[in-house]
């Protein structure tokens, strides 16, 4: 095998040449930076044994990293909470409207806590639904955009 060994300009590491496809940047680097095949990294006294990268990630694939997991985490967060408001409000809105009559616009007092549970719930339907096929759309997009999870 050919062991030639060339330095990494975004990482420093020493890498061998042969195991990048992108000139000048070590497997571990091309991964992250455009996505190329990820070397299963084998660590032997501080080098992979594989590709021969030390281990380094530079400032700017480490803020690369935080900030792509920082977008998931996030729309994650936004999915799970859109989806128990959908959860809670469309079988109170079904319920909402077997029970339909014109009470519905009173607000005498016997109707008026009902009413506003039902107008609630159906506003929670409203906005959950599109809002949960935009973040789900949008996460998808991010995973094509981000070069290492493809
Ligand atoms: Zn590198
Ligand atoms: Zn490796």
């Amino acid at each position: 095998m050919n062991k030639e060994i060339n330095t990494c300009k975004e990482c420093k590491s020493d890498y061998f040449t042969k195991k990048s496809k992108k000139e000048n940047l070590c497997p571990n680097c091309a991964h992250y930076l455009y996505g190329q095949k990820e070397c299963k990294h084998e660590m032997k006294r501080g080098k992979c044994y594989k590709c021969h990268w030390d281990g380094t990630f530079s400032e700017r694939i480490t803020a690369l990293i935080e900030r792509n997991d920082k977008k998931f985490k996030n729309i994650n967060i936004s999915i799970i909470v859109t989806t128990v408001i959908l959860i809670i409000s469309l079988p109170l809105t079904i319920i909402g409207l077997i029970y339909f009559d014109s009470t519905v616009l009173s607000l005498t007092k016997y109707s008026f806590s009902r009413n506003v549970l039902f107008f609630l719930s159906v506003f929670g339907v409203l906005v959950s639904i599109p809002f949960l096929i935009k973040a789900k759309a949008y996460k998808k997009r991010l995973r094509k955009e981000i070069p290492y999870l493809n």
